[in-house]
């Protein structure tokens, strides 16, 4: 398949080009405008590959995303590029508002247009793939989990704007029969995450023996799944998903954030033992504002028909998470001494 993977070169994005072009052989051309939170060498192993192809450009530039479809002639849109950081969004909102929802309007409006000039057995087999998360259905009581057929409640500018982009999916197939295909994937952990999210900032601050930070009482709950089996989840959703449709990802493992910050604690513990436990270096801080409680998916119909199951459970996820830090300290020094820095900005995120 001709594959274009918008924002590959972000944390998931990277591991789904890997994947694509790695173990199965796909051409892709990677879309990315590298913000702060793209890096080119998380694609290091791809570089030179036969039929991977990097484009350095924002989604929102309409004519730039006309061309590059019309160029390269996709047999799918794989669409991860977005402003994903929900602290980030409370401090300003505006690049969200651009990059999610008019971005996926200007993606949405250049696929539309290159359908036009395909014949009609290439259109049959087009999807855009629209990936989206779980935080657009709101914040969950103790019991339950979100579905399909949840009722959209966002609560943050991060997730407003994500909500935004999903119904500009859904629409475009309603109204002009665009084959768009939406999914929504709880927490993502693993290598190549930016070490200002909740798992890499607690891991190198342990490791360093600083404060670990905890939003409020540390038990808002949130749905963990390894990048590797969301990125298998993105390819039978683009092979397998049926258009219109739309499909929960999630790895049946909830935990508070003090049990993710002890998991993180006690396996650097057995990897790196340390004079003290590092369970003491918990630091409780503020909440952050309108901070959801609990998010859960039910991944069931993903697991019914597109034949989808996540393979890594967490404790094993956490270890291989954890091992490939502690061997990559290259590639994750020089980002966190730009967050501590201040040349990036540096912020806690627990979602
Ligand atoms: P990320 O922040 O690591 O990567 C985003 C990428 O998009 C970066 O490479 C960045 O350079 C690029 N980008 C940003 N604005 C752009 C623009 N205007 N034009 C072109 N490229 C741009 O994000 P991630 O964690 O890899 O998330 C990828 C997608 O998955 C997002 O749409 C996010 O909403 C969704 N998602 C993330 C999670 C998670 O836990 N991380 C969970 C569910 C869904």
């Amino acid at each position: 398949m001709r594959l274009i993977v918008t924002g590959g070169a972000g944390f998931i994005g990277s591991a789904l080009v890997r994947h694509l072009v790695l173990d199965l052989g796909h051409e892709v051309l990677v879309i990315d405008k590298l913000t702060y939170a793209g890096d080119r060498r998380t694609l290091a192993a791809c570089e030179g590959r036969p039929g991977f192809a990097f484009l350095r450009a924002d989604i929102c530039d309409a004519d730039a995303m006309h061309r590059a479809f019309a160029d390269f002639a996709p047999d799918a849109v794989m669409h991860l590029a977005a402003e994903s950081h929900v602290d980030r969004s409370i401090a300003s909102a505006a690049p969200f508002i651009q990059t999610n929802v008019m971005g996926t309007f200007a993606l949405l409006e250049a696929a539309r247009a290159l359908l036009a000039g395909y014949d009609e057995a290439r259109r049959g087999r087009f999807r855009f793939l629209h990936v989206s998360t779980d935080e657009v259905f709101g914040s969950l009581g103790p019991t339950g989990a979100f579905t399909e057929a949840t009722p959209y409640d966002p609560r943050s500018p991060y997730s407003a704007s994500k909500a935004g982009s999903d119904h500009l999916a859904r629409a475009w197939h309603e109204t002009y029969g665009l084959p768009t295909i939406v999914t929504n994937c709880s927490n993502n952990y693993g290598p190549f995450h930016f070490p200002e999210k909740l798992i890499p900032l607690v891991t190198l601050n342990a490791l360093e023996g600083k404060p670990l930070p905890v939003y409020g009482d540390g038990g808002n709950i949130r749905d963990w799944l390894f990048v590797e089996d969301h990125v298998r989840a993105l390819v039978a959703a683009v092979t397998r998903g049926v258009p219109g449709q739309t499909y929960n990802i999630g790895g049946r493992a909830e935990r508070t954030n003090l049990q993710v910050v002890h998991a993180i604690c006690d396996a650097l513990d057995r990897l790196r033992p340390a004079a003290a436990p590092r369970r003491e270096l918990v630091t409780f801080v503020a909440d952050r504002p309108g901070h959801d409680r609990r998010y859960a998916i039910d991944p069931s119909k993903a697991e019914r028909e597109l034949g989808w199951h996540a393979s890594v459970t967490f404790e094993e996820g956490i270890e291989r998470t954890l091992a490939w830090y502690l061997a990559n300290e290259a590639w994750w020094r020089p980002l966190r001494e730009q967050v501590y820095s201040g040349q990036r900005l540096g912020l806690l995120d627990a979602a």
